[in-house]
């Protein structure tokens, strides 16, 4: 089987939250994309419920791209520690971390109902399972410790 970067990575020797760059891809046509491992939770030690996993996933969409230019996808990690996030070009990791506290102190002070977009049986695939209420204690605490530029070391927080 292929080797997967993430595998190779020691989970125990993580200090998150933090911001990552997993790799910098050049597509055969020209392109470069970036993918970034978004860690809030520290590995092993928690996870984010699946609803407010899904509630924040739905408003990291928005929030994010409204802050930093070239975002292609944020998609939760399996193991509800964070997620992958795909970005064109090379951004630097610190505007990354700028932007995505910036969206989490929207969702921990500001957020309500009405901010989460698709949140309809026609807009999402399990439309029911949201809790704004987690992602907003999720986010507060991740704010509270500080999103670091270095997965192994507390910088810039
Ligand atoms: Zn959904």
């Amino acid at each position: 089987m292929a080797e997967i970067e993430s595998f190779t990575l020691d989970h125990t020797a993580v200090l998150a939250p933090y911001v990552r760059r997993i790799a910098v891809e050049h597509g055969p046509g020209g392109g470069t994309i970036t993918n970034f491992d978004v860690r809030l939770v520290q590995p092993n030690a928690g996870e984010i419920p699946t609803a407010g996993l899904h509630t924040l996933e739905h408003m990291l969409a928005g929030l994010l791209r409204d802050r930093i230019d070239g975002v292609i996808d944020i998609s939760p990690f399996g193991c509800r520690t964070g997620f992958h996030l795909l970005m064109w070009g090379e951004p630097e990791t610190a505007d990354v971390v700028a932007a995505l506290s910036g969206s989490l102190r929207f969702v921990a002070e500001e957020a309500t109902e009405a901010d989460i977009p698709g949140v309809s049986a026609r807009e999402c695939g399990n439309y029911r399972d949201h809790s704004l209420h987690s992602a907003r204690e999720w986010s507060r605490s991740v704010l509270e410790l500080g999103v670091s530029r270095d997965a192994f070391a507390r910088v810039g927080v």
